[in-house]
């Protein structure tokens, strides 16, 4: 292990002005799972490590009036994953967090260090991109919001500026009288403590009617970034859903991927895993968006 400086500011403005003031020699704590394991395998070696622990008003999980997901910064997997109204209403995110690492693990682990360390194969990305989230950042210059989708550069790259931390991730409610599905699949080589050789959510609306309304689905580890597979959406909005049609949807997001060869797996076989899965992931957000009916999730 590197020898660091540790600070433990106790309010925003002084862990922003610190990161500012020290540029790429500081990082940023919250679980601390990725960022130590990086110090200790000399993958990054900052001077000074800005623990954001001791920041009130980062730890909220709450659920607004008009049905919105807020999580902090300093909440914790665990605590998401074991959350009622997260299990009922969202479970791409509980079924991602489900499979994130062990229990000691996501105990410490939050979803934002989970997004800011930006790893493709990133378990909570696909489901929250695919629920439409966004992102409250705080730096000097003062708050912006950015769609979850956009903030991703590379691997471990992101558009945060300067002095800038992630506060939140909103996941908004979707408009009613619609019937949502939302479900994550995760495919690895192993059940358990494995990182995902590919991973695709989805989030899917059925009007009245039966046709898809609002449709999102997210490639995890099978590109830089975590990616929308936009031409199968496009073949489903509007459409009654089929078999037919889910095995096109299938089709397209392979050759919207574009995985790599590595450890885990060859980039052919992540592609036909993409159709697969993508296929399957419609299916079971179609039979939860068809076995919900539409309603406020309460706070
Ligand atoms: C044994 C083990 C198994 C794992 N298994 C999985 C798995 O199955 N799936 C998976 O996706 N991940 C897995 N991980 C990785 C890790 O646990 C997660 O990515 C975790 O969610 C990171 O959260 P953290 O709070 O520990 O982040 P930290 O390590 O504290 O931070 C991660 C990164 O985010 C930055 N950061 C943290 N908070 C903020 C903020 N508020 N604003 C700006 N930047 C910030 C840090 O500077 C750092 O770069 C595993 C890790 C371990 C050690």
């Amino acid at each position: 292990m590197i020898r660091f400086d540790y600070a433990d500011p106790g309010t925003l403005a002084e862990a922003s002005a610190l990161l500012l003031a020290h540029g790429d020699e500081a990082s940023l704590m919250a679980g601390g799972t990725d960022l130590l394991v990086e110090i200790k395998e000399q993958l990054r070696r900052p001077r000074l490590v800005i623990d954001l622990k001791r920041i009130a008003g980062l730890d909220q999980l709450a659920v607004d009036a008009d049905g919105a997901l807020r999580l902090g910064a300093l909440v914790t997997s665990r605590r998401i994953e074991t959350d009622a109204r997260v299990r009922a209403h969202w479970p791409g995110l509980h079924q991602a967090l489900s499979e994130l690492g062990s229990i000691q693990v996501r105990h410490r682990a939050t979803v934002v260090g989970n997004i800011c360390r930006a790893s493709p194969s990133a378990d909570a990305l696909p489901p929250l991109i695919a629920d439409g989230a966004a992102l409250h950042l705080h730096g000097p210059k003062g708050d912006r919001e950015v769609a979850l989708e956009d903030f991703f550069t590379g691997p471990g790259r992101t558009v945060l500026g300067p002095g800038e931390i992630v506060l939140q991730v909103r996941v908004p409610p979707l408009p009613l009288p619609l019937q949502a599905g939302r479900a994550y699949i995760k495919h690895g080589r192993r059940k358990a403590m494995e990182l995902a050789t590919v991973g695709v959510a989805t989030c899917l609306a059925l009007a009245a009617d039966g046709r898809v309304a609002e449709v999102r689905i997210a490639l995890g580890a099978v590109a830089p970034t975590p990616v929308r597979a936009r031409a199968a959406e496009r073949a489903l909005l509007g459409e009654r859903p089929s078999d037919a049609l889910l095995a096109q949807a299938g089709e397209l997001a392979m050759r919207e991927s574009r995985p790599i060869d590595n450890v885990r797996a060859s980039a052919a076989y992540r592609r036909e895993m993409v159709g697969v899965l993508t296929r399957r992931v419609l299916q079971q957000a179609l039979v939860r968006a068809r076995g919900t009916p539409p309603a406020r999730v309460s706070a």
